[in-house]
Formats: structure tokens, sequence, C-alpha cells
């Protein structure tokens, strides 16, 4: 099989990677890839929402499946314009569509499709501009911390968690009133705060059937001990040491069942991977949000655990057969470590050379935000810039292993976290 996947990050690297060890993985192309996915496969210079590009492509080099790796494309619509062209309709995109793609590309249409299938959520409501007032109201009502979300895509950063009533009533008229995040906070979810441990379970479905894939908790903050602001991820684990089998069967029969058959009873078809954002509240799982996609930098470490061929089930999601294909997971703990840019999450250092990589030996090297200059050097051109998964038997070897791995890396201002994980020893 030819296939397509649309990315450039970490998560596409690790894909590329995963799908390269498949016999039936005839050629493989990324658009636009990376610095490093060019070792998996080819490179092609398309942009991720560049569908006619695609298309084009899909065409000319005979492609037998697209796989969607963002989020923004799904959301706006990329399978869906696969399916509406006769040409290319009969080419599986993975990846849902439009409709689907709103459980991550609006907060609200997710909680109300979470309230319609009874999945344990956060108390919320929803407000506009009109309603403006009374959710001002509702926000001295529902306790504190206040959680505000924007409803639509704001690059991560559309979700404000105020410790006073105060400042939630001015934040809410900030997104509001002044589109604090622009047209994504025209609309803006009013939510109870959770208290407990998050993590991420991740679901591959055709629609009908699914597989749970390894979970696994992500580390959001720039600073050790989960300090300093939000990032893209600056490292995950899998799987999550309190996500025991007991936990996860009542992820399965309280979220992941109803999500599936959710879907289906609203007619949404879904082929592809959602992403389930949870809190562990002593021991019960309540749902955070949803994603239409993997995480990242969560799949470099739940890919280095799936021990069958991708491929084949990433066919069965095409097909609609994924029930009778085989997923076995490694028992072993992967451990993913970013290394960022200097300066990131603000403004950070661009183009400068990165070596080292070459000394990695226990770890994959996954280039996320990388780049070849005119001499056909290695350079650092996004914020997150590699990402360094190793498995290993035990969490505190792969801690071990990662942070010896990431120390080999080096580019003028190169930073990463030396804590990933710790937390749970
Ligand atoms: P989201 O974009 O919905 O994932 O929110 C971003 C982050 O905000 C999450 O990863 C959580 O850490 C936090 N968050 C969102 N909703 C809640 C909630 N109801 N209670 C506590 N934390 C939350």
């Amino acid at each position: 099989m030819n296939i397509l996947i649309i990315g450039s990050g970490g998560r596409e690297s690790a894909f590329a990677w995963k799908l390269s060890q498949s016999p039936k993985c005839s050629q493989l192309f990324i658009a636009p890839g990376n610095a490093g996915t060019g070792q998996y496969g080819t490179n092609v210079n398309i942009a991720v929402t560049d569908f006619e590009g695609h298309k084009q492509f899909a065409l000319a080099n005979a492609i037998d499946m697209v796989l969607v790796g963002p989020e923004e494309p799904l959301v706006k619509g990329i399978h869906d314009f696969f399916l509406n062209d006769e040409q290319v309709k009969h080419i599986p995109v993975i990846g849902p569509q439009s409709e689907g793609a709103q459980l991550e590309g609006s907060k609200d249409f997710s909680k109300q499709f979470m309230t319609r299938h009874n999945i344990p959520a956060a108390a919320s409501k929803t407000f506009t501009q009109d309603t403006l007032q009374d959710g001002l109201a509702y926000v001295a009502t529902i306790g504190l911390p206040v959680v505000l979300k924007a409803d639509g895509l704001a690059a991560g950063k559309g979700v404000l968690i105020c410790t006073t009533v105060e400042e939630a009533q001015l934040e809410l008229v900030e997104m509001l009133t002044n589109a604090k995040f622009g047209a994504a906070s025209a609309k803006v979810v009013v939510e109870q705060f959770l208290q407990g441990i998050e993590l991420s379970v991740f679901v591959l479905t055709d629609g009908n059937n699914y597989k749970i894939l390894p979970s696994a908790k992500d580390y959001k903050r720039i600073g050790e001990g989960d300090t300093g602001l939000n990032t893209g991820g600056m490292g995950s684990i899998s799987p999550v040491p309190f996500a025991d089998e007991e936990f996860i069967k009542k992820v399965e029969d309280r979220v992941i069942i109803p999500t599936i058959e959710g879907l289906k009873k609203d007619c949404i078809p879904y082929k592809g991977f959602i992403f389930i954002g949870l809190m562990n509240c002593d021991g019960d799982p309540y749902m955070i949000e949803y994603n239409c996609r993997m995480g990242d930098p969560e799949t470099e470490s739940v890919l280095l655990r799936v021990e069958t061929d991708l491929l084949d089930l990433l066919s069965g999601v095409a097909e609609g057969n994924l029930n009778e294909k085989e997923l076995a997971i490694s028992d072993k703990v992967a451990v993913t470590i970013v290394c960022v840019a200097g300066g990131y999450p603000g403004e950070y250092l661009k183009n400068k050379v990165i070596t080292g990589i070459e000394n990695v030996r226990g770890s994959q090297v996954f280039h996320a935000g990388t780049s070849l200059n005119a001499e056909g050097e290695v350079i650092a051109t996004g914020g997150r810039v590699l990402a360094i998964t190793t498995l290993q038997d035990n969490l505190f070897n792969a801690l071990q292993q990662a942070t010896a791995d990431a120390s080999r890396i080096y580019y003028d201002g190169v930073y990463f976290r030396k804590d990933i994980g710790f937390d749970l020893i």
C-alpha cells in the first residue's frame, strides 16, 4: 500500500516510523514532514490544509490511504473533501469527517454530546455575548476555581482556570465581549473544576468496533515540577501506573462505549482516533475533553508499545472490520522527553544547528520542529524540536535512558525537563 501521512510534528514522525515497519507498506509519503521523516519515507511539500494539493498528489502517486495527524485539516473537512470528490472518494482517510471532528473543534458541541449520552463530566453551561449577564451570575455559583473554555480551536490556549469569581467574570467579558481568542471565544463554556490526576486514553475506531490503545500521561508545563507556562507538551509516559485494569474498565464502560454508541445514535460517522482526556477523581474517570486525533507527545510513547502492525489496524478502520484485527501491547514502559528551543513557549531561538543525534543509543529520536539548511545540516525551526522516546523494562530505567539520551543532543538554547514521570515513581 502507498500511504500519505499529513502533518509535520513528532506525532507524524512516530506514525511514519511505525508504518514504515509494516510489510504491507510499499511507499510512504509525509506532507510536509520534517528533517527526520525523510528516513522513513519521502517528504512532500504540501501544507496540511491544502486539500487540492493532497488530492492531486494522491492521484499522481496511487495513494491507498491517507492518515491525518493534526486536528486542523480534520476540523476543516479534509475527510469530507475526499469523500465528496469523485476522483478520490475511494481513498480511505483515517480521521473523522468535520462533524465528528467537532468533538474537538467545539467545546460546546462536545459538552452537549457528553450530556446527551450520559458520559461523566464536570457540570457546565455555555454562554454568548447575548447571555453574558447569565454567565456572570453562573460563574459566581459553581465554586472555585472556575474553568472558562473558548468554544473553538485556540491553539491550545483557550482554557483559563480562574481562582476568584472577579477574575472569572473579568475573563468572561474579555472572551465574549472583547474577543480574547478571536472567533473561538464567541461562545464560552463555563465549567466546574475537577480535582484529580489527568491522563489520556486513546481509542481507534471504525465507527462501530474499537480498540483501546495504551494510556498515557503528558506533561504540559515548561518548568520542572509542573511550573510555568503551558506548552504543546514537554514529555509523556505510557502506561500510566494508576490506570490499572479496573480503572480502564471503568473508562471503557462509562466513557468509551457510550462515546462509540453515541456517535452511532447521532448518525456521526467516525473512522479514526479518539483522544479521551480524563481526570481520575478518586478512582472514577471524568471527561475533560475529546480530541479527534492522537496526542503529541503521547503518540511517540504509545506507538513504541504497540507491537502489532499499525497498518493492519488502520486497514481494519478503513474496511470496517477492526474487530478482526489483533492489537498486542508491550508490558514495557515508554517515556518521551521533548527537547525544545530556547525561549519556548515564548519567542524562541530558530535555525540553530543540531548535533549529537547520532550519539543517541537507547531511544528513538522523533523529529518535530526541524528542517534541513542549505548545507544539509539539521536545524531547529520549531518550538518543540525533537522527541526522545525509549522503551524499557520499568519506569525508572526508561526515565534514566530518555534523560541520558536527551542530554546527548546539542543546539544553542536546547532545553528539556529532567523530571518527566518522576512524580509517578
Ligand atoms: P482542554 O483544552 O479542555 O484539554 O483543557 C486544557 C487543560 O485545562 C486540561 O488539560 C486540564 O489540565 C485543564 N482543565 C480543563 N478542564 C478542566 C476541569 N473541568 N477541571 C480541571 N482542569 C481542567
